[in-house]
């Protein structure tokens, strides 16, 4: 028995149903359809090491995870990027860049003063 006739929504066919709900021709129109894009596969998210389906370019399984990982690399690249060193005017240790040897804006506006703690 067949639940009457209908036309596929991707390619335009019309075919009898062989189930109530059933919407396209064929599972290829259906697939079509649902995966207009990349197709899914099983993924690996590096971060919390859980599986998700998701493109070939989904490397996070969200957004959450993804976040994560940028900022610990942008965490990365400003360690990277600073060095630990003496404030040439209170002599406090810091992290800052080479071209400025001070620690805070305060310290440097007396070491543009020449003021000199050693
Ligand atoms: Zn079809
Ligand atoms: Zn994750
Ligand atoms: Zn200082």
């Amino acid at each position: 028995m067949t639940f009457g006739k209908t036309n596929c929504p991707n390619c335009g066919i019309q075919f009898e149903k062989i189930r109530k709900n059933q919407k396209f021709c064929s599972k290829k129109c259906y697939s079509e359809i649902h995966r207009p894009m990349s197709p899914r596969q099983r993924n690996r998210c590096p971060e919390c090491s859980r599986d998700f389906q998701g493109t070939k370019k989904d490397k996070y399984c969200s957004d959450e995870c993804r976040k994560k990982v940028k900022n610990r690399k942008n965490d990365a690249y400003r360690k990277k990027t600073s060095v630990r060193m003496k404030c040439r005017v209170c002599g406090r240790m810091f992290y800052g860049r080479n071209m400025s040897p001070v620690c805070s804006s305060h310290c440097r506006s007396l070491f543009n003063k020449g003021v000199d703690h050693g």
